[in-house]
């Protein structure tokens, strides 16, 4: 749903790389540390600036327009949102069931992919047999999931990304770092730079030419393609519909103008019928773009008929489980998967805005990615992730499908704890505090140590400049205020004592 805003960044078209020695943003070497880039990214002034001024731009845009159209109602929309999700997934065999047979009745050949190798092998099939040599691709999450691009490429077909701000990033190599606005953490000299480099257009930062260059170079590639690539936001299982929602127009000439369309869709994108998805675009739009509807909305029921003109030959349609039916089959995790990747709770989140979204090391970022990727790829290759919020509640608040991330973060770390991802010393530092909280003599005891010990650290302003051995990257670039003398206890209890 990207698009090139006229109020883009403006720096200096160099942001500090975040990877070492040619390593993949999305595809690190497993097991993952976070630490490294998260560290980079904190120190990277212009990236910060960038994703801070973007994010709180569209989280503010968010509540104002929430408040406006929704009102007091807002709660019951997210409730009911939540519930329309969450009653097609514990249905999930009896909704996609009725998706395949309906979207294959409309002509549609419906697949199914057990994981991304999977995916991505039913397609090279597909361009094979018809013999496809030109790919004009919509924006889809779920292909940056199977590594789609690169096996297109790898089988000589020449693949081109339409969404702006993802034909951007393949101009300059670089990866998405936010769901929806998949290049926050560029700028317009960016952008300059690499059409001037890879289209040998004339040097300009005005938005609105960048815009113009673009559209031009793209509109003939998607006369000239015979494959075209979308994902689906959602699958209607009443008329067997996969649903696009973009800015641009791209995916309309993606999933059209091409003899063979083929939709990679993730099999928790399902919803009942036409009534349903209606409250969810509401939803989407709003919370993610704060619009009333995306400029296109576009519902996909087989491919062309007898005697219409316009749209593809062939339709397929893949089915993507990858690790979907593992957090389906779990009930605490399942809500997880009610998610329409709307990007609010990254726009909402103090971490995702200071670290940014390739610090995650994966697919998806945010307070969701930060939830999905361990699910996926397991807590042992992402131990870093549950721990990458604050659990200050904004992502819960944010999400039009009332998903609890921060409970779910808390049972992450809670099962970190119990399958001993958790480093030992760690894991003691827990159980001594566990204890200290639960018992009220204790309780005072360390909090009265602690208080001394810290003020004992304390310069004459009142502040700790060096923490000492493994909380010493607390002071790095930031400086500890001691806590104060008195405490609020302490207080509490003088004010009893003089009411
Ligand atoms: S978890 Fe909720 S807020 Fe975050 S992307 Fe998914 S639907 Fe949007």
């Amino acid at each position: 749903m990207s698009s090139l805003a006229t109020d883009m960044n403006q720096g200096n078209g160099q942001s500090v790389p975040l990877t070492r020695d040619g390593e993949s943003l999305l595809f690190p070497a497993l097991p993952y540390d976070m630490h490294d880039r998260a560290d980079r990214a904190v120190l990277d002034e212009q990236r910060l600036r960038f994703v801070n001024h973007a994010t709180l731009l569209k989280d503010n845009a968010r509540k104002k327009l929430a408040k406006e159209v929704f009102g007091d109602e807002h709660g019951e929309w997210r409730t009911l949102a939540g519930r329309i999700k969450q009653h097609t997934l514990e249905n999930l065999d009896y909704y996609l069931n009725r998706f395949i047979d309906n979207a294959e009745a409309a002509g549609a050949v419906v697949h199914f992919a057990k994981d991304a190798e999977e995916a991505n092998s039913i397609c090279l099939e597909i361009v094979e047999k018809e013999k496809l040599k030109t790919c004009v691709k919509a924006k889809s999450m779920v292909t940056e999931e199977t590594h789609l691009v690169p096996a297109l490429e790898e089988a000589g077909v020449e693949t081109l990304e339409t969404d702006l701000g993802e034909f951007i990033l393949q101009l300059d190599g670089d990866a998405p770092s936010h769901i929806v606005t998949p290049m926050i953490h560029k700028d317009r000299v960016a952008v300059a730079k690499a059409f001037e480099r890879e289209l040998g257009a004339a040097y300009t930062e005005d938005p609105g030419t960048l815009t113009q260059i673009a559209r031009e170079y793209l509109r003939e590639k998607y006369q000239k393609a015979d494959l075209g690539i979308s994902g689906g936001n959602f699958m209607v299982a009443e008329t067997g519909s996969v649903v696009i929602c973009t800015n641009e127009g791209n995916g309309r000439f993606c999933t059209t103008a091409p003899r063979v369309h083929v939709a990679f869709v993730g099999i928790e994108k399902i919803v009942p019928g036409l009534n349903e998805l209606s409250v969810m675009l509401k939803l989407l739009a709003r919370t993610s773009t704060a619009q009333p509807l995306t400029c296109y909305t576009h519902l996909m029921t087989g491919p062309k008929r007898e005697k219409e003109h316009d749209g593809p030959e062939q339709m397929h349609i893949i089915l993507i489980d990858n690790g979907r039916t593992k957090i389906l089959a779990d009930e605490e995790f399942r809500e997880a998967l009610r998610c329409i990747r709307c990007g609010a709770c990254l726009n909402s989140c103090p971490v995702y805005r200071k670290v940014s979204g390739h610090s995650y090391g994966a697919v998806y970022s945010g307070p969701i990615g930060a939830v999905i990727t361990p699910l996926f790829k397991g807590l042992e290759n992402y131990k870093d992730l549950p721990g990458a919020s604050s659990l200050c509640g904004a992502c819960y608040e944010a999400c039009p499908v009332k998903i609890n991330l921060p409970e779910l973060l808390i049972k992450l770390r809670r099962d970190m704890l119990a399958g001993k991802v958790t480093k030992r010393g760690e894991r003691l530092a827990y159980k001594v505090f566990s204890m200290g909280l639960k018992s009220e003599g204790m309780y005072r005891m360390t909090s009265w140590v602690q208080k001394k010990l810290l003020r004992a650290m304390a310069d004459n302003q009142g502040f700790i400049r060096k923490a000492p051995g493994p909380f010493k990257n607390w002071t790095r670039d930031r400086d500890l205020p001691a806590p104060a003398k008195e405490s609020f206890r302490d207080w509490w209890r003088k004010r009893e004592r003089y009411r």
